[in-house]
């Protein structure tokens, strides 16, 4: 089943265009990032899906259906910087969420304990660092246990024990069985908790897809010796690569995932009189490719 699956969205401010034409499909079950940057759409797209926006063209659907209230409520949002009464405790200000939203003050203390805040329930927001005010904005997404959660650049701001907190929770929702749609400009972040990634540029969508796939869809291994220009003539009578290049003093070869054989290199490299000083298997970076989809 697809949570989420958009049919050709366009979405126009005027003569800007911030989605030209966008379809993905969201499974169920995944943790799928919505990858850009700056000014790519991804919150204009979120804006959509939760009926914020209005898009200019095209069609989507929530659990395969026409979307409506009830398909929405199965989905908790976290599209802006929290907002909470600064004098009351977490447990007072998510009592008014759950209020506002209608669901769930019965499951305040589940929220509380699943975002690691119990302990803290009774102090006041104003005493709540950044890290523990964005989880406690997570808790209150999370009040009525919906199915699905849209996230909008949930580690904004957060310094780097906030960031592997919140990167905790979204792991721990995942392993629920919760479906979680993430906005991000961070590569790393999509990388290190995302299992699928759509990736946008300038309102167009240039990759989608399973993250190990759409990343990791070659094998580098990078291989030095001192003389260059020798190791470059032993390399291309080498077989089962793709391509070769030089980068900063040494080979890479790019071979098919898994098709890579250390030890064959160095036997090849060996037995053409060259003792290699670097042999090294190196995955695609997330880096490497965003820049290569959106250059
Ligand atoms: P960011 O990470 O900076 O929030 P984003 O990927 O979420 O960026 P959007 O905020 O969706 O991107 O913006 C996409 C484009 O649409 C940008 O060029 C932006 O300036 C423009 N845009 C967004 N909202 C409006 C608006 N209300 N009126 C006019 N232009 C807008």
């Amino acid at each position: 089943m697809s949570i989420l699956s958009l049919n050709n969205i366009r979405k126009n401010y005027g003569p800007i265009q911030a989605l030209k034409g966008v379809s993905f499909d969201v499974p169920k079950g995944t943790v799928f990032g919505i990858l850009g940057p700056n000014g790519s759409g991804k919150t204009t797209m979120l804006g959509i899906i939760m009926d914020i926006l209005r898009p200019t063209s095209g069609t989507y659907k929530l659990f395969d259906q026409v979307p409506d209230e009830t398909h929405r409520r199965q989905i908790g949002t976290f599209l802006e910087t929290p907002n909470f009464y600064h004098y009351l405790s977490a447990t007072q200000n998510l009592k008014i969420a759950a209020a506002i939203k209608e669901r769930g003050e019965e499951d305040i203390p589940r929220v509380l304990e699943m975002v690691n805040l119990t302990q803290r329930k009774d102090s006041r927001f104003s005493t709540y660092s950044l890290g523990m005010k964005q989880r406690l904005a997570i808790a209150s997404s999370l009040l009525g246990n919906p199915e699905v959660l849209i996230l909008d650049e949930p580690t904004n701001g957060l310094d780097p024990v906030g960031i592997a907190e919140i990167r905790t929770l979204i792991k721990k929702l995942h392993l629920e069985g919760k479906t979680i749609i993430m906005a991000s400009h961070l590569l790393d972040e999509v990388e290190k908790v995302c299992t699928h990634v759509a990736i946008l540029k300038k309102g167009d969508l240039v990759a989608t897809g399973n993250v190990n796939e759409i990343l990791a869809n070659e094998d580098i291994v990078e291989v030095g010796a001192a003389d260059i220009s020798k190791l470059k003539m032993s390399l291309e009578r080498l077989s089962g690569y793709n391509s070769i290049r030089e980068q900063d003093h040494l080979l890479q070869l790019f071979y098919p995932i898994g098709a890579t054989n250390l030890e064959s290199i160095n036997r090849h490299c060996f037995n053409d009189d060259i003792v290699l000083n670097h042999l090294q298997l190196k995955k695609k970076s997330l880096e490497s490719k965003f820049f290569e989809l959106t250059n």
